[in-house]
């Protein structure tokens, strides 16, 4: 696969062990090694990793669910410290250089912010940074909050126009129902347009209950990157090793073909949509 610019998010339950909900190392080191590899063929790299809640709730001790918005900010803003040391530490081992951007929804609402927004990430391109994104839980209340990061990963994607964007998740991509209940779901692997048998298809399949993006916020994130000119794939995210893979076309997943639509305006689609 031919491309110049990835955009790749992992969702909290690929970075944590089912059983206890803390971080799973192995894993976290392993999507960082396929990173730094793919930054090695000379691609333009950004992750934008959850976790920041979990994180802090598992390293306060937090047994409670659901927490309260304070609390979830709270625990928001030690996780994504913690989650940025470990990513640092596993990064600067490969000897790769992370950078950290939070945002919020006005980032990409209001223009100036956006333009901003957009010259940094091309400066940090241009250094060989690979950027970590994810939302600014800790001052995002619910106004102006994007709240799942299968949107901001295609939103980021639109912003700094890349070629593909990568869904690692914990599902092999989009069913034809949900294959948990219904094992005769098949996998589609290839998506051209995205109509309302597809639109009813996700609603029936399952995400994770670990994050907050099921199947639907996906077909969000599939619309605004297509038409923003990105292919966009779903995969399973429980091995990082699938990333090389998509880069050798061998792999198991669900591909949506991009389709530049020019009259696709990012805050026109969140205004009217989000
Ligand atoms: N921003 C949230 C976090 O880092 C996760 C949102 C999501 O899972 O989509 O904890």
């Amino acid at each position: 696969m031919e491309k110049k610019r990835v955009v790749i998010k992992i969702g909290s339950s690929s970075l944590q062990h089912p059983e206890t909900g803390k971080i799973d190392f192995l894993k976290m080191e392993r999507l960082v090694r396929e990173l730094c590899d793919l930054r090695n063929r000379g691609l333009d790299v950004c992750l934008v990793s959850s976790g920041a809640i979990a994180a802090g709730r598992m390293f306060m001790g937090i047994k409670e669910l659901p927490m309260h918005i304070a609390k979830k900010q709270a625990c928001a803003s030690v996780g994504q410290a913690r989650l940025m040391m470990t990513y640092q530490k596993l990064f600067a081992e490969y000897h790769q250089t992370a950078g950290q951007v939070l945002m919020t929804k006005n980032t990409m609402l209001d223009h100036v912010s956006r333009k901003n927004a957009q010259n940094t990430f091309e400066e940090l391109f241009a250094l060989g940074v690979i950027p970590i994104v994810n939302e600014n839980d800790t001052v995002s209340t619910y106004e102006i909050q994007f709240g799942d990061n299968d949107t901001l990963s295609a939103l980021v994607a639109s912003l700094v126009s890349a070629d593909l964007l990568i869904l690692l998740s914990d599902i092999d991509g989009l069913y034809t129902d949900d294959p948990h209940s219904h094992p005769d779901a098949e996998l589609i692997e290839n998506v051209d347009v995205i109509d309302e048998t597809l639109l009813h298809m996700a609603k029936e399949s399952t995400g994770s209950d670990v994050g907050t993006g099921g199947m639907a916020t996906k077909l969000t994130a599939a619309k605004i990157a297509t038409k923003s000119g990105a292919d966009m794939i779903i995969a399973n995210g429980k091995d990082a090793g699938i990333l090389h893979r998509i880069f050798e076309g061998n792999y198991v997943g669900t591909l949506f073909h991009s389709h530049y639509d020019e009259d696709f305006y990012i805050s026109d689609f969140i205004e009217e949509t989000l």
